[in-house]
């Protein structure tokens, strides 16, 4: 099929420039400027403007977390990933203890083939270091994984000696490693002060994690990161504190790669005080926190210190988050986000001159896609590239709500608010999936064995 787009603005991460995109089958053959191809269906997309697709290098479907469930599984993940203009997610493979890194590649691909209506592909999560563990890195690159990601808290988490041995391993391929940094020793004391005291409500939950438990185990990750001279990304980065431990190790040389999400720069730890239980749905880790730490995240953004901006999405109902109704540890942590990506940063960053569309652009397509291996097949819109390409509607007008979301959750953490902007048209591959907002072709989705990555 050959599709012509006529009339559009085109914005990628380093211009905005009109231009029409021609699209055969599942590639980009052609932009430039008035193209007439009389034997392409043609799509009148003036006022619009053309976004490579989004990447979402952060989501979590189909996880058991706290003996549940995560409520969205690839099925309906990834249909309100690409409803969102999201045509590719990297997803966390996960070795559980007691299996081998192939087990969990196995595990996640019987979730996910078949039933994925954007593309996708997998980090692998490591929880157990052993030398067979470690005798299987080589695969996991043949399979197309050359990121890993690992939890300094949760009973997943790995020990010092273990990142610093991981890190060394992983940098003898050319890998990348992402990790999640709270101090999980510390947590677990302040968890224990808070049940002690009586305190088991959701706001507990801000108070037993707070800033410099991230900024700590930044800092000790980015000193591991430093003896072994590897470049390492900080995921999910909520807080000032810890943004500032990220500053200092750039001043001395080192190359740091920073993730961050909506929640941390929309919401704040106000919510944790919210009436009822309704400030379960709030309980994430890191968690929600001041004010400040937004405009810190936000000033970052604009300034090219952050380098992609990704959800976290790991979606539990408010069924599920009641299971720590008299106790706010059991409260299976995250939210869901990957549905509302796009429209959040482009009503509150562009439209806010908080970033540019081409930092938007950076942010969500062209740094993930370089950073994790799939550029330029991803992540830009030129001749060769798959043709993934959001349309994007700059004046559509709605407001998130719960019942017209795709994800599998019965609320939306950003209920009520009025946003800007939307995906009206999406192609993955070159196959219209999205028309007029709704999800038209379903489990187009495929898996992407990615190549080694480099982002500058
Ligand atoms: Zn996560």
């Amino acid at each position: 099929m050959k599709y012509l787009l006529k009339g559009g603005t085109v914005v990628s991460g380093t211009d905005v420039r009109k231009a029409d995109v021609l699209i055969e089958d599942e590639k980009i053959v052609a932009v430039s400027d008035d193209m007439i191809q009389d034997d392409a269906a043609l799509i009148d997309v003036t006022g619009k403007l053309l976004f490579p697709g989004f990447i979402d290098a952060h989501t979590h479907f189909d996880l058991e977390v706290s003996g549940t469930v995560t409520a969205d599984n690839f099925d309906t993940g990834t249909k309100a990933a690409i409803a969102g203009g999201t045509t590719c997610i990297i997803d966390f493979a996960t070795q559980n203890k007691g299996e081998t890194l192939q087990e969990g590649l196995a595990n996640w691909h019987k979730k996910a083939d078949g039933r994925s209506s954007c593309d996708y592909g997998f980090h692998m999560a490591i929880s157990e270091w052993t030398p067979q563990v470690s005798d299987e890195i080589p695969e996991m690159f043949e399979a197309g994984i050359t990121s890993f990601k690992m939890y300094m808290t949760y009973s997943s988490r790995v020990r010092d000696w273990e990142i610093y041995q991981i890190l060394k391993r992983i940098k003898e391929y050319g890998g990348v490693a992402g990790v999640h940094c709270e101090n999980g020793e510390l947590i677990d004391e302040l968890i224990k002060e808070q049940k002690k005291a009586g305190n088991l409500s959701p706001s507990a939950h801000p108070v037993s994690r707070p800033s410099s438990i991230e900024a700590e185990a930044v800092n000790r990750f980015l000193t591991i990161a430093k003896l072994v001279d590897v470049p390492v990304i900080v995921v999910h980065l909520s807080s000032k504190e810890g943004f500032r431990e990220i500053e200092q190790a750039r001043e001395n040389g080192q190359r740091v790669y920073v993730e961050t999400c909506p929640q941390y720069l929309l919401m704040d730890e106000g919510r944790y005080y919210l009436p009822g239980f309704e400030s379960a749905k709030y309980v994430i880790s890191p968690p929600l926190r001041t004010k400040a730490d937004n405009e810190c995240l936000w000033k970052a953004l604009k300034e090219e210190q952050i380098d992609t901006v990704a959800t976290d999405h790991c979606s539990f109902t408010t069924g599920q988050k009641e299971m720590g109704k008299d106790d706010f540890t059991k409260i299976p942590n995250g939210m869901p986000g990957v549905e509302t990506r796009a429209v959040l940063m482009y009503t509150f960053g562009v439209l806010e001159d908080r970033i540019s569309l081409t930092q938007m652009c950076k942010l969500m397509a062209e740094n993930p896609a370089k950073l994790y291996g799939m550029y330029p097949q991803k992540g830009c819109l030129e001749p060769g590239s798959d043709a993934d390409l959001v349309i994007w509607d700059p004046n559509y007008e709605s407001r998130i709500t719960a019942k017209d979301q795709l994800q599998n959750m019965d609320y939306a953490p950003f209920e009520g608010l009025s946003v800007k902007g939307r995906a009206e048209k999406v192609f993955l591959r070159g196959v219209l999936s999205v028309e007029d907002g709704k999800v038209i072709k379903e489990n187009h989705g495929k898996y992407i064995s990615r190549k080694r990555g480099n982002l500058d």
